[in-house]
């Protein structure tokens, strides 16, 4: 299947601002589409939105993957901000996705600008954001609606151009006819709810329209950040042939061809072809109604095991300490878990209940802040175990009580 793409897209300074320092970015040739949001003083966050934008492109182009040029995206802000004085501590974030082998969109992303999908009416958001209140949602100290409001909002814990290196989430998406995408920044986000950007992307069919009644939905919100829209249609390349006879607005539906001239297809070839086209077009339907539910599993299987994977940590126990893991006890799949911060207390001074989970591996922790403070908790309930067992007079402790370990960066 070869999705072929309709893309509309709009930035806009918004109504506080002075200038805007969003970029976007279509290549339908590369199938390529990225949108950026720089900061910085003076006009560096627009240099730095650009230059990204400019360097993904010259990236791709040479045959990079997405990763590969999204690190180089930041290698060229990096380098920029460092040699020149008035550009320097600017950065972007970048959000940007490539369509490759027809029906895999492969995400690159940094910062908090997103990537959605509208599929079957629903709007699903597919990047995480790398920001504080991101951070604290995931350790459970924030609630979503509470982040709303959440004068933090903006702080953002990743960005291009900062330092020499970068992390970059990836993210492969099976795509499918008749899928929306949104790229957009925060400008957006911060200001519409995901109900009503859902609703103008499924009441409003023509992609530029939608970009631009969302931006006005922002404005109308009070508009305090630059906003920028950028919307994908993918449209299979057959069903959209098949479509061109059908979707005429006098071609009556099979039920009506049958009933108001039913001897009219055999005598007359005219009619024949649309008829055939028909079948082809019911027989893909029925096809992609069966197969759609299998792909969209393994894709949200896919995506749920890899953010478990990557994107959690418990406390378990190394070499008889207490230590921080990244992903699950056991491993998943193909993943296993990975030591984050093995700590100076030992697993035999725990309480015994405590001891025992840790021996199994505890938690699921959104954060390593999460992961971390349960540990103080740990060490907490060890010391007091160890006050009353002195206290008591019955254990004499073997060891010193360790000291705090230095939490992990
Ligand atoms: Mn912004």
């Amino acid at each position: 299947m070869t999705l072929h793409v309709v893309v509309g897209a709009a930035s806009d300074v918004g109504r506080v601002r002075d200038h805007n320092e969003d970029a976007f970015l279509v290549d339908d040739q590369l199938g390529l589409f990225a949108v950026a949001d720089g900061m910085g003083g003076h006009q560096a966050g627009e240099v730095a939105s650009a230059t990204a934008l400019e360097a993904l492109r010259a990236a791709i182009t040479s045959g990079e993957g997405i990763r590969d040029a999204v690190t180089s995206a930041n290698d060229a802000v990096y380098e920029k901000s460092t040699t020149d004085d008035r550009l320097r501590g600017m950065g972007t974030t970048l959000t940007a996705g490539t369509l490759a082998a027809g029906d895999t969109l492969l995400l690159g992303h940094v910062g908090d600008s997103r990537a959605y999908v509208l599929r079957d009416h629903q709007l699903e958001r597919l990047t995480t954001d790398h920001s504080l209140v991101e951070e604290l949602i995931q350790a459970g100290e924030l609630t979503e609606a509470q982040a709303e409001h959440d004068p933090r909002r903006s702080m953002i814990t990743r960005a291009l151009g900062i330092e020499p290196s970068v992390e970059v989430d990836l993210y492969p998406i099976q795509v499918h006819d008749g899928d929306r995408l949104l790229l957009c920044s925060d400008g957006l986000t911060g200001m519409v709810g995901e109900d009503e950007i859902e609703a103008v992307l499924t009441r409003e069919h023509d992609p530029d329209q939608a970009a631009r009644n969302l931006i006005e939905d922002a404005n109308t919100a009070g508009g305090i950040d630059n906003i920028t829209v950028l919307i994908v249609d993918l449209v299979d390349a057959e069903s959209q042939t098949a479509a061109v006879p059908i979707v005429t607005d006098d071609q009556p539906t099979p039920a009506e061809a049958s009933a108001e001239e039913p001897e009219a297809a055999p005598e007359e070839p005219p009619a024949a072809r649309p008829r055939r086209t028909r079948t082809g077009r019911g027989r893909l339907r029925r096809v992609l109604l069966w197969a759609l539910p299998v792909i969209v599993v393994l894709g949200v299987a896919f995506g749920v095991v890899d953010y478990y994977a990557h994107h959690t940590y418990f406390v378990g126990s190394d070499g008889g300490r207490v230590t921080v893991f990244q992903g699950r006890p056991g491993g998943l799949l193909f993943w296993n878990p990975t030591v984050k911060n093995r700590t100076s207390l030992r697993t035999s001074t725990l309480e015994a209940s405590d001891a025992s989970q840790v021996r199994v591996g505890h938690g699921q922790f959104g954060s390593l802040g999460g992961a971390n403070s349960y540990v103080a908790e740990l060490r907490a309930r060890a010391a007091q175990k160890q006050r009353h067992a002195l206290g008591n007079g019955t254990v004499t402790p073997t060891t010193a009580p360790a000291p705090a370990a230095p939490a992990a960066p």
